[in-house]
């Protein structure tokens, strides 16, 4: 069926002529906000894990990793290219000269076409970005969450909103591509501070959006404040309504690297219907189809108060 938005894998079989796969990397990187240097909680989402790519880990090589990887959707998909994605953690955590030797190594493969890096908006610095910006279909992954520095503050992410959008600016200038992994449903947000959300990312003209539902991971500090005092969390219809009304203001051209959850269940506590993700897409998909709605169409890159 013929989406109302932007998928990403349109945008990759657009760009690159041919069936174009991610290929999740494990670099062996920390993140300054659970090691101690920001904080040593972390962010009160966010597990032990830290968004681990759950197809390789770090015990490998990268060699290692990509090949097992390639083999296993060449086979499966058909795939005949590959972007590599560095997901766990905060991939830009090392001196610029150990982030270059990462780096370089996946492209000792010519099947990789792209490369894409997760990170901290404060964990990137002119050297970095000027190294990044070197590589072929560079873009990075900026973890956002939501633009209410209040909300930031609650959950320990230990940046504002002002840093993620300088962060931004000076990634575009290099002609890198970004997306925002934004959450929803977070106890103090209403409706309004979401959609506050999509309006400052769509003025940024970001690239790339990951929108999640706000899940209750075991062993995350969210789980013990839930345990002791839970709070309201939104239903998939609420959740999907609002994925929608962001669709429709976030620009056209912006591509939709995800929306709903990859279906791992094991360590999700709250709410359970995040794992029944095509449930979900299939509710979005039917609710832009009521509307008679697309993602663009209440897109102005004029200011917002
Ligand atoms: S920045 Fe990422 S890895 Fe670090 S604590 Fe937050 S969610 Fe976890």
């Amino acid at each position: 069926m013929q989406k109302r938005y932007y998928p990403f894998s349109n945008y990759l079989k657009e760009t690159f002529n041919k069936k174009v796969y991610k290929i999740t990397l494990d670099g062996g990187f920390n993140c300054p906000n659970r090691d101690g240097t920001i904080s040593s909680g972390g962010c009160i989402f966010c597990d032990e894990t830290g968004s681990y790519s759950r197809c390789n880990n770090a015990e490998n090589s990268i060699q290692t990793q990509i090949e097992k990887s390639m083999e296993k959707l060449s086979k499966q998909f058909k795939a005949e290219a590959f972007m590599a994605y560095f997901q766990s953690y905060s991939n830009t955590y090392a001196p610029v000269e150990q982030l270059k030797k990462i780096y370089d190594s996946v492209f000792l493969n010519d099947k990789i076409v792209s490369i894409s890096i997760g990170t901290r908006p404060d964990c990137i610095d002119d050297d970095k970005l000027d190294l990044i910006s070197k590589y072929k279909h560079p873009w990075i992954e900026y973890g956002l969450q939501s633009a209410n520095d209040k909300t930031l503050k609650l959950i320990n992410r230990g940046h504002d909103f002002g840093c993620f959008k300088n962060a931004v600016i000076e990634t575009k200038k290099r002609n890198i591509k970004v997306c925002a992994h934004i959450i929803l449903g977070f106890p103090n947000e209403t409706k309004e501070d979401m959609i506050k959300t999509a309006h400052e990312l769509a003025q940024l003209e970001i690239d790339g959006i990951k929108i999640h539902m706000l899940t209750i991971l075991a062993d995350s500090p969210l789980a013990k404040i839930y345990e002791k005092q839970p709070f309201y969390l939104l239903n998939m219809e609420q959740y999907a309504q609002i994925v929608c009304d962001i669709l429709e203001i976030l620009p056209p051209k912006t591509t939709i690297q995800r929306i709903a959850g990859t279906g791992y269940s094991e360590t999700t506590l709250h709410p359970k219907w995040v794992n029944r993700r095509f449930e979900i897409l299939n509710l979005i998909d039917k609710i832009m189809i009521q509307r008679n709605s697309f993602q663009g169409q209440n897109y102005t890159n004029q200011k917002i108060s």
